[in-house]
């Protein structure tokens, strides 16, 4: 049987940059440069945030490869609240240790933000 891999098109970069731009205002990260990019490089992410705290510069990617994940509207806005909940936790996750316990915990907090903010059990 043949895998259909998911692919992100032009309308649903334009809808991950509209989704990451919200996040940002409601969670009040407005003193952040920003800049979008839709990458076609292979990895194992649908989306990721780079950023510099100090000069306040971040980078959103969507990746245009999904893998077998399903693409769709919710599905776009939770990976750009998870990466703007990435942002938001920034200053504080750059005091941590850069290790795997540090990834998990940050993680587990910003699961319970994405249930709060997007009304899920
Ligand atoms: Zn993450």
């Amino acid at each position: 049987m043949r895998v259909r891999l998911s692919k992100t098109s032009p309308v649903d970069f334009c809808l991950f940059e509209r989704r990451v731009r919200l996040w940002l205002i409601r969670l009040g990260l407005t003193d952040w440069c920003i800049q979008f990019r839709h990458s076609k490089k292979k990895t194992d992410y649908r989306a990721l945030v780079s950023y510099d705290t100090k000069e306040r510069e971040a980078v959103f990617t969507l990746s245009v490869c999904w893998g077998t994940s399903t693409i769709s509207h919710g599905e776009i806005n939770l990976v750009a609240l998870h990466e703007v909940l990435h942002l938001l936790l920034a200053d504080l996750t750059d005091l941590l240790p850069s290790n795997k316990k540090s990834i998990v915990l940050e993680h587990a907090t910003m699961r319970r933000l994405e249930y709060a903010l997007l009304g899920r059990q």
